[in-house]
């Protein structure tokens, strides 16, 4: 079955009176190339999950290369479609839900005990930011977490200090992982086309956050502080974001080396791990 064929996709649609949802980001994916790209992306491992099957052109490629895939779909019209277009992957089971309710802790250790595990997804655009920043967060023992997502968020996830993209999303993902962008995929390799060009990122994921600190939630609320006002001093982010006088806060920026001038997007995960340990003292 050649889900890349959008005559095949029209016909799906007509014999099982399907609509496209915007509301849920379904914007499917017709590039052979660029599936057979994720789905190597994701590595050397046994299982990988997938969010949103849409009509299972990915979720097909991902079950010729894995032992196991599990598919985490939200939208119940896509349920009798993907058991016709997957009748033929024994290996595939889709996980009625929503991702961002969903337990995915429990779901790996009810189906997935002892595999390694990575994530592949073409992923909505409405939730792109929320879906990341879960997976991340969760510690979960994913090896690579391989998506499709706008473009300009992937440059942003991808940006190194002192580059105009670079921000909290960058940090937060440089911390657990190392991001790559794989490849740009125009709006045109989609049906229907998404308003945004779009890109797949690779993040491969650290057995340790790249830098050591004590207080990882101190650690993300200086990162949140210093982006809170981009056009403002780091010593004016971090003085309205916490309960410290200037002069303390300058005392401790300077006593580390740090400008208390300098602006947040200068700032590498060093600097915000320095800037951590030296807040924590005196907070
Ligand atoms: N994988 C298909 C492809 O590559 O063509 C479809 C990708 S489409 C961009 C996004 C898919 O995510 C749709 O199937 C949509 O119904 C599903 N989806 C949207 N929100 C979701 C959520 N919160 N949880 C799980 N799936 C979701």
């Amino acid at each position: 079955m050649n889900l890349t064929s959008p005559k095949v996709i029209k016909e799906i649609c007509a014999q099982f009176g399907f609509g496209f949802s915007k509301g849920l980001g379904q914007n499917f994916l017709l590039d052979a190339n660029v599936l057979e790209q994720i789905a190597e992306a994701a590595g050397d491992v046994d299982a990988v999950i997938e969010i949103g099957p849409g009509f299972g052109v990915l979720t097909r490629e991902l079950a010729k290369a894995y032992e196991t895939v599990l598919s985490i779909e939200i939208d119940q019209r896509l349920y009798p479609i993907l058991d016709y277009t997957l009748s033929d992957c024994p290996n595939v089971e889709i996980i009625p839900g929503d991702v961002m309710k969903l337990d995915i802790s429990e779901l790996i250790s009810k189906k997935l005990d002892k595999k390694r595990i990575s994530v592949a997804a073409n992923l909505p655009y409405y939730i792109t930011t929320p879906i990341l920043t879960m997976l991340i967060e969760s510690r979960l023992p994913f090896e690579n977490i391989v998506v499709m997502i706008q473009k300009e968020v992937a440059q942003r996830i991808c940006a190194k200090p002192g580059s105009k993209d670079y921000g909290a999303i960058s940090v937060l993902c440089q911390y657990y992982t190392n991001p790559e962008l794989l490849c740009v995929v125009p709006a045109g390799s989609f049906l229907p086309p998404p308003k945004v060009d779009s890109a797949v990122l690779r993040m491969q994921v650290l057995p340790e956050p790249k830098v050591h600190t004590e207080n990882e939630a101190l650690f993300f609320r200086v990162v949140k502080a210093a982006f809170s006002q981009r056009r403002k001093t780091l010593l004016n982010c971090l003085s309205n974001n916490f309960p410290l006088d200037k002069n303390t806060l300058t005392d401790c920026l300077e006593g580390i080396g740090i400008q208390p001038t300098i602006r947040g997007e200068k700032l590498g995960l060093e600097e915000f791990a320095s800037i951590t340990k030296a807040l924590q003292s005196i907070l």
